[in-house]
């Protein structure tokens, strides 16, 4: 951990070229999320994934991925991450399932995750749902010029650790730019005030990962599908935010997540000529 990881700063320009990845993700994760119903296979929504990107004139960033055979993770119930879409797989009500999206375009990424109820779920799902969601936007709220890389680790945890959830602690948010996984490695829990200074030009997939029960994870035989140990359901939520002069601007969020910080009080850092964008 001495070893000081180069994090790639971006220009005003990289981050713009950024913003139309993140655009293609944001679009591609709402057609997902309105196709996700009982009887639909993680294959079908693969399908739509695939040619949501492609027809924008993008690149799945995951497809051939270190072998990776899809366009997205969709990852059902007690799944956290990196499962395969299949086309036996088919979702039924009182599924939970996470998707997680990236794309590329003129070379820069945009990441992204979502988790969408299958139907009628469980209260104490959605539940979760809501908590990895807001969790998400608290520790997005913490990518603040001047601050310190862990105080997003600390805000995502500040909200989870009180309701209960467990916090994967394996896997995390990460640097994002010219590829899809870059340093620093961003985790969801820890002490505010350590790591890298947050400088404008620092982009960063920000990706809570809770549970009902434990937060122990193993990876299946497929050596991708990360499942809980203890069989609890879990939930992951995910976006890439820039850190702007004028606070954090989520580059994979329609609408550069203006009316979620306004919701916490937070300034957003959208570019205000930009709002059509
Ligand atoms: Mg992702
Ligand atoms: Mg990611």
């Amino acid at each position: 951990m001495a070893r000081r990881e180069h994090v790639q700063i971006k220009t005003d320009g990289e981050i713009a070229k950024m913003r139309v990845a993140g655009l293609v993700v944001a679009r591609t994760l709402a057609k997902l999320r309105a196709a996700v119903e009982p009887g639909v296979s993680t294959a079908d929504l693969d399908a739509v994934a695939e040619k949501a990107i492609r027809d924008e004139g993008a690149i799945p960033s995951f497809k051939g991925y270190q072998g990776f055979p899809a366009t997205i993770c969709t990852s059902v119930n007690n799944e956290v991450v990196h499962a395969i879409p299949q086309r036996k797989r088919v979702l039924r009500e009182g599924d939970l399932i996470s998707i997680d999206c990236g794309a590329i375009v003129n070379g820069w990424h945009g990441d992204a995750a979502i988790t969408v109820p299958v139907g009628a779920v469980a209260q104490n799902l959605l539940e979760m749902t809501e908590a990895c969601e807001q969790a998400l936007w608290r520790g997005l709220a913490a990518a603040q010029l001047g601050g310190k890389l862990t105080d997003i680790s600390a805000a995502v945890e500040r909200y989870v650790h009180p309701l209960g959830y467990g916090i994967v602690d394996h896997y995390g948010g990460h640097g994002i730019g010219t590829e899809m996984h870059q340093p620093p490695h961003v985790l969801n829990h820890g002490r505010p005030g350590r790591g890298i200074r947050l400088v404008e030009g620092v982009a960063l997939a920000i990706e809570p990962m809770i549970t009902l029960g434990r937060p122990d994870t193993a990876v299946l035989d497929d050596d991708w599908t990360v499942v809980t140990t203890d069989g609890s359901f879990a939930a992951h939520t995910e976006h890439t935010v820039a850190v702007t002069s004028r606070g954090p601007w989520v580059l994979t969020e329609l609408d550069g997540g203006v009316a979620k910080f306004a919701e916490l009080g937070v300034a957003c850092g959208q570019p205000a000529q930009s709002s059509a964008a």
